[in-house]
């Protein structure tokens, strides 16, 4: 299947690379040309001028750009040229609403459009490791799960069209409380004067065990952020979160601690520092405490 990818930062370079190995990757595009002319020249493939004419090319486009308004843009330079049948792929992580509008748009032109938010992380993009929440027609998901299983290890469909980045808000909820709870319990330990590292330890393999507390626990205690899951694109996401959550008329509250927290942190410069610095807030003197 001729598969092109659209989006070539962080997570996309690592897709076009895999579906590459795999003998599906066909044509690329990157808003910066340069990130698109090294990789197609690296995989001896073709460099589209546009999303347009990637998709004149292509029966499987994969994009994974930042944003809402960035998907719809690709989307909106794509719709007159894709072909009928074309299954367009989004791994971009953005709002439910977006997604249905881009399957509209998509499917006037007679093309397949399917919601696909990924996580796992840069490691995940890189291992080909990555957990797969799909939303939009299962045919077409069977269709292009082949070549999608080149960049994902567990992809499962949810249901409709929006429902795997509804999925995918799910996962970020979850994650800003994993590390609410993380960051604040090592802080608390801290105060106790406990020998944290052993603490990291043992809890590790206890009831509270969790993969964040295992991989971040000791590089937060010393201090060390570099970014894994950057904290400004975590931001975005809860801010997706919050504008799903505001149509249920209930009240999110991790959503809103946790959007407030990120805030001070990427005031003072800590955006792109990985979610762990929220640790920083949980040891901050009062005066500055997060409140
Ligand atoms: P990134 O490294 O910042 O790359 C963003 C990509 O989007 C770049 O290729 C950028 O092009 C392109 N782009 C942005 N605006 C565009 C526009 N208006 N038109 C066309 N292209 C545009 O981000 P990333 O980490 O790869 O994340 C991509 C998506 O995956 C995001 O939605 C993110 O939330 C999600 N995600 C990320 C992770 C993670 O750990 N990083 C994990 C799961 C999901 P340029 O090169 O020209 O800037």
């Amino acid at each position: 299947m001729k598969t092109g990818v659209i989006g070539l930062g962080a997570m996309g370079k690592h897709m076009a690379m895999n579906l590459h190995k795999q003998d599906h990757l066909y044509s690329v595009w990157n808003r910066s040309r340069e990130k698109a002319a090294d990789l197609a020249g690296e995989c001896g493939v073709s460099c589209a001028e546009s999303p347009a004419a990637l998709a004149a090319d292509c029966e499987l486009i994969i994009i994974c750009v930042s944003r809402d308004a960035d998907v719809l843009e690709v989307v909106n330079a794509m719709a007159d040229h894709v072909r009928p049948g074309t299954v367009v792929v989004d791994t971009s992580t953005v709002s439910s609403d977006t997604a249905k509008e881009a399957a509209r748009k998509l499917e006037d032109h007679g093309a397949g459009f399917l919601d696909c938010p990924v996580s796992g992380g840069v490691e995940g993009a890189r291992n080909a490791t990555l957990a797969m929440m799909a939303g939009g027609d299962a045919a077409a998901l069977d269709k292009v799960r082949p070549v999608l299983a080149a960049i994902a290890a567990n992809i499962v469909h949810i249901g409709p069209t929006g429902s795997g980045q509804a999925c995918k808000a799910v996962n970020q909820l979850m994650a800003a409380g994993i590390n609410q709870a993380v960051t604040e319990a090592l802080a608390f330990g801290q105060q106790m004067g406990l020998d944290m590292d052993k603490v990291v330890d043992v809890v590790s393999n206890g009831a509270a065990g969790n993969w964040f507390l295992s991989h971040r626990g000791k590089t937060m205690l010393r201090g060390t952020f570099e970014p894994g899951f950057k904290l400004s694109l975590h931001y975005k996401d809860l801010n997706i979160c919050k504008a799903m959550g505001e149509k249920t008329g209930k009240n999110w509250p991790m959503v809103e601690m946790t959007l407030l927290h990120y805030r001070k942190l990427m005031e003072q410069g800590y955006g792109d520092e990985d979610i762990s610095a929220l640790f920083r807030l949980k040891t901050a003197d009062p005066a500055s405490s997060p409140g």
